[in-house]
């Protein structure tokens, strides 16, 4: 069913998927779903596999996206840095 056709069928209301919020499976993502809560103009539902290929491509909407694997990474301190704990 096409998505305006059941919008109608739904008395008006829109999926998980249309509103861009998360779908219902879990191993499933709206592509891209951006972290500064915008919706992105072009998105699709995607399988996590298939994001996960995504990033190893080097997709071009993946950086501002809240499902980047680089978004779970945490900058090392500045004292575990060679050359700074010791001041010098
Ligand atoms: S990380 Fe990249 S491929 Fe995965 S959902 Fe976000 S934009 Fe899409």
């Amino acid at each position: 069913m096409r998505p305006n056709a059941e919008r109608l069928h739904n008395g008006g209301a829109m999926s998980d998927e249309q509103s861009h919020g998360s779908p219902a499976d879990p191993h499933k993502r709206i592509c891209p779903t951006r972290a500064d809560g915008l919706l992105a103009l072009m998105a699709a539902t995607i399988h996590v596999s298939e994001c996960q290929r995504r990033q190893r491509e080097h997709f071009h909407k993946c950086p501002t996206c809240v499902h980047y694997n680089a978004r779970a990474i945490t900058p090392p301190s500045p004292s575990a840095l060679p050359g700074r704990a010791s001041g010098s």
